[in-house]
């Protein structure tokens, strides 16, 4: 390999013998004109959890041009064993996934653009984020998530690539609007997995798996190698050895209401309630209040060390304390984690002593 810096900088030089992109460019079906494609290309990565730490790694290694990253968490212990991006140093910090992803990323690959916004993505935060995406990539862990991203995909024309994992079990589909059938169109159709939220753990192998597929087909489809996509819902599990892909073309619904010829996209449209929500395997119930806010974090922090019976800690995106049997991690936001309960009036209850 080689490490001379004057072999940044000028495409020819990237592409070139030992370039930094010469390894992909030599392989003759994507080549150079795939390069070009790819960076020219703004990808959006919803969550940067275990597959979505997997796909940005990925993407900016291969050169995709801009990369935006947007995820409502912060890094824990736990997610060291998949969520590649992180260090320890993250998970004592607290920092959110999306801020600690991006610093990691720029690391890899000074040359592109990434984009963080630590933040729950709804249906407006996810319109918002948009502009010139030519591709947005499933990082969540939720299909509430998902039908969102559907929805929008379908409203603005965007492929996406689903994804999910759980236990050995992988799965991924490529979504094109206007070709393919949608998410919705699926539902009840086949087996979509990935919907459970499954406390039996997670092995980073099967996050490794939907990465490599869902990554393979981003470049197929953003280096205008379109022809070669998969087509097909891929379905498999690393431990139980199975291997599955399922030809859906017929499940494509005239009517569907997210993909048909009248679509109302039902998942797009935002109560503008209180909500909250029991995270995914993680005792931990979210919640979000009905007007957006902007936290000054020092003055909540300081108000909270009068009120709370543990210590306040802080940094610059978030505020935590512990209350037994309780944590709670409010965000700029507004938003606020309440760790060590899945039940909702529980956790609502406690928020509500000390936010109004
Ligand atoms: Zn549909």
């Amino acid at each position: 390999m080689s490490h001379n810096a004057k072999d940044k900088n000028t495409s020819a030089q990237e592409y070139g013998r030992n370039g930094r992109y010469s390894r992909q460019v030599r392989f003759s079906p994507f080549g150079a004109e795939g390069q070009e494609g790819l960076a020219r290309s703004t990808v959006l990565v919803v969550g940067v959890g275990a597959l979505g730490t997997g796909i940005a790694e990925t993407l900016a290694r291969c050169g995709v041009g801009r990369i935006i990253l947007a995820d409502r968490d912060y890094v824990e212990w736990s997610n060291l064993q998949r969520q590649q991006l992180y260090t320890e140093e993250d998970a004592r910090q607290r920092t959110p996934k999306a801020a600690a992803a991006k610093a990691r990323l720029e690391q890899i690959n000074s040359e592109i653009i990434i984009e963080a916004h630590v933040l729950d993505v709804r249906a407006e935060e996810l319109e918002n984020l948009l502009t010139g995406v030519d591709l947005i990539m499933d990082g969540t862990d939720n299909f509430d998530t998902r039908l969102i991203i559907n929805d929008m995909a379908q409203k603005h024309g965007i492929p996406w690539i689903y994804g999910a994992c759980v236990g050995g079990y992988g799965i991924t589909y490529t979504i094109l609007p206007g070709e393919t059938p949608c998410l919705n169109c699926l539902l009840g159709a086949v087996p979509l997995g990935g919907d459970t939220c499954d406390t039996a753990g997670i092995l980073p192998q099967a996050v490794q798996l939907v990465t490599a597929n869902g990554t393979a087909e981003a470049l197929k489809l953003l280096g205008g190698r379109r022809e070669q996509l998969r087509s097909k819902l891929l379905s498999f599990d690393v431990w139980r050895n199975e291997h599955q892909e399922i030809g859906v073309k017929a499940a494509k619904k005239a009517d569907c209401p997210s993909c048909g010829s009248h679509p109302i996209y039902p998942y797009l449209t935002a109560a503008n309630t209180e909500r909250s929500d029991v995270l995914c395997g993680r005792d931990t119930v979210q919640i979000r209040p009905a007007q957006r806010r902007r936290l000054d974090l020092q003055e909540t922090a300081s108000r909270l060390s009068r009120l709370a019976a543990g210590k306040v800690e802080s940094n610059p995106y978030l505020v935590s304390f512990t209350e037994e049997p309780y944590r709670m991690v409010i965000f700029a936001d507004g938003r606020a984690l309440i760790h060590g309960t899945n039940d909702v009036a529980a956790a609502r209850s406690f928020y509500h002593r000390y936010f109004g």
